[in-house]
């Protein structure tokens, strides 16, 4: 701003934040001290303040076609290791020495004179993470549903993640060597999910196989090689090579070792590269069977030795011309990285949203419904998905009954959601995981509660909202029964603090069985006002005797904030 730093120093006085000379500020400071100076302030990610650019001719007819990159999906014991380890076997030649030991990440198969690249960590949830940090990398979904079991709540959340990511999926039916399969089921029980065969009308491609008895996993590769064919992937290999890491690790003898998937471009060896906030260069590299190689092109999983630290899942890998080059990039991402914290993405909550509407920064109001049964969940979404209007449509990109988990975070995290529990409540863990993510949560008890304050969000109406406070947390060890006073529930107090005039939630499974004021809190016979973390106690509540050992409790108060302008 040309500003000298002295005057910069006073004016942050003047706005009453006391900064050093060398001291990093957080974005909304900078904001409001720039326009002081009439200069706008852009908010931009790590990795976009260094955007590599290099001239390269990348001419269109250079283009080729590249192999799809496949993630498998599905529920717990539907057969998903199973099919990798199938389709891994059959592309190995009996005589390699140790067999399939190591993984990688992930492998590439031949099929005829083409090939397909899977994804080994099946499931929605390393996918969606990878999405969550910006990295969108499969091409295609197979969702593996066993014929005996049909679609279950994990299959139903597959299938959002995949929705959610525009990503197609081929539905492989599994198991169909027992006897009890039975492939028309689980068509019908899929069509009500979008999912429908061609014969049936639809678009989806189906295959039923046994991953077991290795029966049709060839149709299925067939399949992938159909969709991808649709899907027209391609990639210039003549450029720099540019990718995503899929893993990486400290080896003991090695140093830094990451498996990147070449995405467009070639890798050859000795090459230098930016990855995540690292650089290096390619001291060596193997591909999924062990080999050593030297070069590696689009679609291609390589291990690759010479880096200059242990970058993240998703970080973005990018071929650069220098060694000089890749050593100055990685210092400035480093640099910016300790001072990341101050600058977050955006994300939606209900009391932005009206401001975001209006900037334009949202023209979806993504939203995650779980309720504690699947008729609530289902009017639920039915009642926010009306509220769309021209200006901004209400989608609803998963819903299901249970307790809110990691998956569900996730998803909203990848997918910019907010996530609407009814009768329900995250664990722990998984609202630290929210929290972490800066996903936000709202908890209704009436469905009607939960339309008007979207509707008043969307309007920019919200009321003053009730806002509630989670002082304490814990878990029922053993219940008494007390004649008269009806169940006593003994209790460790494990994070905060209760207080009599505080409400309890207790939850089981994540479900919220009672919501209301303590009756009573006890420590040994004695009423006390406060128990804190750590101590054992006893409470009763009003009206509710249903309490079980196990359960776990948040105690809160309600406060009331002013309305957010
Ligand atoms: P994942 O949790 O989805 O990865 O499931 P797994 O691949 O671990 O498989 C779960 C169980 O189902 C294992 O005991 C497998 O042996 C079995 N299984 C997998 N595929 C088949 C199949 O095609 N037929 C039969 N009968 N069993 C299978």
């Amino acid at each position: 701003m040309n500003v000298k730093a002295s005057e910069v120093i006073s004016k942050l006085m003047k706005l009453g934040e006391m900064a050093t000379i060398n001291q990093a500020i957080d974005s909304d400071t900078a904001a409001i001290l720039a326009s002081e100076y009439n200069t706008e302030v852009g908010v931009v990610s790590l990795f976009d303040e260094t955007v590599i650019k290099i001239e390269q001719e990348d001419r269109a007819e250079d283009a080729v076609s590249r192999p799809p990159v496949v993630t498998v999906m599905g529920h717990v014991d539907h057969g998903k290791t199973k099919l990798l380890d199938a389709i891994r076997s059959a592309n190995v030649i009996d005589s390699e020495f140790g067999g399939i030991t190591q993984h990688i990440g992930a492998y590439t198969v031949a099929v005829g004179d083409r090939s397909i690249t899977f994804f080994d960590t099946p499931g929605h949830a390393a996918f969606t993470t990878m999405r969550a940090r910006g990295a969108s990398i499969t091409d295609i979904v197979i969702l593996v549903v066993a014929a005996n079991d049909g679609v279950m709540p994990q299959t139903v959340e597959a299938i959002s993640h995949a929705k959610a990511a525009n990503v197609p999926i081929i539905v492989a039916i599994n198991k169909m060597d027992l006897p009890e399969a039975n492939s028309t089921k689980v068509k019908q029980e899929l069509s009500n999910y979008g999912l429908m065969p061609e014969d049936w009308g639809g678009t989806t491609l189906f295959a039923e196989i046994s991953a077991k008895q290795n029966s049709n996993i060839d149709q299925l590769l067939e399949l992938v090689l159909i969709q991808a064919e649709m899907l027209e992937l391609k990639a210039n290999p003549k450029l720099l090579a540019k990718g995503t890491v899929i893993e990486s690790r400290l080896d003991p003898g090695r140093g830094a070792v990451s498996t990147v998937l070449v995405q467009s471009g070639t890798l050859n060896l000795s090459d230098p590269f930016v990855v995540g906030v690292y650089s290096g260069r390619a001291r060596a590299m193997f591909d999924d069977k062990r080999n050593s190689i030297e070069t590696a092109g689009p679609s291609m999983p390589v291990e690759i030795l010479g880096l200059s630290g242990v970058p993240a899942a998703g970080d973005p890998f990018e071929g650069v011309e220098s060694d000089r080059m890749a050593k100055q990039i990685s210092q400035k991402r480093l640099e910016y990285k300790r001072i990341e914290s101050a600058k977050k993405v955006r994300k939606v909550t209900l009391e932005s949203l009206n401001e975001m509407i209006k900037e334009g920064e949202v023209k979806d109001l993504n939203v995650i419904v779980k309720a504690d049964v699947d008729g609530s969940s289902q009017a639920l979404t039915e009642a926010l998905e009306k509220l769309s209007n021209e200006e901004i449509r209400v989608r609803v990109i998963h819903s299901g009954a249970g307790g809110i988990n990691d998956s569900d975070v996730m998803l909203a995290s990848a997918s910019n959601a907010i996530i609407i529990g009814y009768h329900v409540r995250p664990t722990g863990k998984v609202a630290d995981l929210a929290e972490k993510e800066d996903v936000s949560i709202r908890f209704y008890n009436i469905i009607f509660e939960a339309t008007d304050d979207i509707k008043a969000a969307m309007e920019g109406m919200l009321s003053p909202v009730l806002e509630e406070k989670t002082i304490g947390t814990g878990e029922i060890k053993q219940v008494f029964k007390v004649s008269k006073i009806g169940s006593i529930a003994g209790s460790i107090c494990m994070s905060g603090k209760v207080i009599r005039k505080s409400k309890v939630r207790i939850i089981r499974d994540g479900v919220v069985v009672f919501d209301g004021p303590l009756a009573s809190l006890k420590r040994y016979k004695d009423d006390v006002t406060t128990v804190e973390a750590g101590q054992e106690f006893g409470f009763s509540t009003e009206n509710f005797n249903d309490i079980k050992e196990g359960d776990a409790f948040e105690a809160y108060e309600v406060i009331q904030t002013a309305k957010k302008l």
